[in-house]
């Protein structure tokens, strides 16, 4: 595998957030950008990664 930590990390928060957001809407984001310090740029990045992954984000 060619995940880094950091996207790992996000990957977590991402299902964690979940758990309390159901879809990707703006509060979804918010939620998101508090808790990661590079919300967008790792979101780019896994973006790339998901077709290895086979998931959806
Ligand atoms: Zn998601």
């Amino acid at each position: 595998m060619m995940l880094d930590v950091d996207l790992i990390d996000y990957v977590i928060i991402h299902e964690l957030c979940h758990t309390i957001y159901f879809d990707h809407q703006k509060e979804f984001k918010n939620l998101l950008n508090r808790i990661t310090k590079n919300s967008a740029g790792l979101n780019k990045k896994l973006k790339e990664m998901s077709f290895v992954l086979k998931i959806e984000y």
